[in-house]
């Protein structure tokens, strides 16, 4: 039974759901229409508010952190994946830095996400202003995520939403364990007791209506939202955080969280082989690329021996089928299509597991064209289709000294391998 929104913050159930909301989410803004949007947010309860209006000014990069590649996708995007997954948020309000909300959506694209806002000059300002583009919906609660923090362990957003149930917030903290030293001048001047000392994380949890009042009061340079409750004197409980739950702010952060994404990934490489007829009167598309010939390849899509053969070694190492699983030869649709289709959809099903494509290798097999002269443009039209870096695709040919059909020129085959990271 669901409650009326913003009325009770005291009936939200923890229990584990049968799906997704945010599939839930993805399935009725299919469904219903514009009007009857209202009846949808009716049902939204959970509101994370996802900041990555920071520039990161310590990490010394010159585009700002979040944005940074992490296994083939970028540090906002895991993050935005970290708060969905458990699924108990119902929707993501992205906050941007200004002039950069069309590519945060972009970076967000499928997920469950509100329209992106811009952010402000402070944390503060990016705070109040996703809280405002929020308030029609008035949520029951709201979390308050760091885009630069692309690892939520397990159990850590359904401890928070729980704490809520008796307190107005809850944060993620870690004790801390170092010993504490204050330091004038290059001295130190005093050692501080750790007793009681936490690391406070993110995402930080909150009743809606208790942090859009404190957010209503003039600003105090708070770095986190806890500070502003704990300032009304409102209590604000701690779960258990976590030493994966890393901030990436310096260079070293980065290096970190790459390994313990990597130690979580496993290397799957796949194969793939094909073949077309060569016929008059066709064009001849080999690895995307236009190429001029008085012969081109027969088949049902635009015959690309190249990209077929990528797309089953890309197919092979998800063990997701082949092409002709995705898109059946018996289906008109994909008459004369353009193989650039298979070949993003492919690479979108190595996004869809969380994985990332890190190398690919196609041999085409012909006596003629001549593919040296056109493999560097396959290579960067591969690359362009995939969303991977031209330097870990490769494309090359062979001939095989005349012999067989491809030696007698009557079709061209190829072969690819393709090397996917996969989580465990
Ligand atoms: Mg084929």
């Amino acid at each position: 039974m669901r409650c009326p929104r913003g009325e009770s913050s005291s009936g939200f159930n923890i229990t584990p759901r049968p799906f997704s909301r945010a599939k839930l989410h993805q399935a009725l803004s299919r469904l219903i229409s514009p009007a009857d949007n209202l009846i949808y947010e009716y049902l939204m309860k959970v509101i994370a508010l996802l900041l990555s209006a920071g520039h990161g000014s310590r990490f010394g990069a010159e585009r700002p952190k979040q944005f940074l590649p992490l296994m083939g996708r970028p540090i906002l995007r895991h993050a935005a994946e970290a708060l969905l997954a458990e699924g108990l948020v119902d929707a993501i309000q992205p906050v941007a830095p200004a002039g950069e909300e069309a590519l945060v959506s972009a970076m967000l694209e499928g997920l469950a996400c509100l329209p992106t806002i811009a952010g402000g000059a402070t944390r503060e300002e990016s705070v109040r202003a996703g809280l405002a583009a929020i308030a029609a919906k008035a949520p029951s609660y709201v979390l308050v995520h760091d885009a630069a923090r692309p690892i939520i362990p397990s159990g850590t957003i359904s401890a928070l939403l729980s704490a809520l149930e008796t307190k107005a917030g809850a944060i993620p903290a870690q004790p801390v364990s170092d010993t504490l030293k204050r330091v004038v001048g290059g001295l130190i001047t005093e050692t501080v007791p750790r007793e009681g000392l936490y690391r406070a994380q993110t995402p930080q949890a909150f009743r809606y209506s208790v942090l859009r009042d404190a957010h209503a009061a003039p600003s105090r340079g708070a770095t986190d939202d806890a500070a502003l409750l704990e300032a009304m004197g409102q209590e604000v409980a701690i779960v258990a955080g976590s030493e994966r739950n890393v901030k990436i702010t310096w260079p070293e952060d980065y290096a970190r969280v790459q390994a313990d994404f990597a130690a979580r990934m496993v290397p799957r490489t796949g194969t793939g082989f094909d073949v077309h007829r060569l016929v008059p009167e066709r064009p001849l598309y080999l690895c995307g690329v236009l190429i001029p010939s008085p012969m081109g390849l027969d088949g049902h899509s635009d015959a690309d021996v190249g990209l077929h053969a990528l797309c089953d070694a890309i197919y092979g190492a998800l063990a997701e089928g082949d092409i002709g699983r995705w898109f059946p030869p018996s289906e008109a649709n994909w008459k004369d299509a353009d193989s650039a289709m298979f070949l993003r959809h492919a690479a979108e099903r190595v996004a869809a597991r969380g994985g990332a494509l890190v190398h690919v290798d196609v041999t085409l097999i012909c006596e003629r064209p001549k593919i040296a002269p056109h493999a560097d443009a396959m290579r960067a039209r591969i690359a362009e289709l995939a969303g991977i870096p031209t330097d870990v695709v490769s494309v090359k040919a062979t001939t095989t000294e005349r012999l067989g059909f491809a030696g007698r020129g009557e079709g061209i085959a190829a072969q690819a391998a393709a090397t996917v990271m996969l989580p465990l």
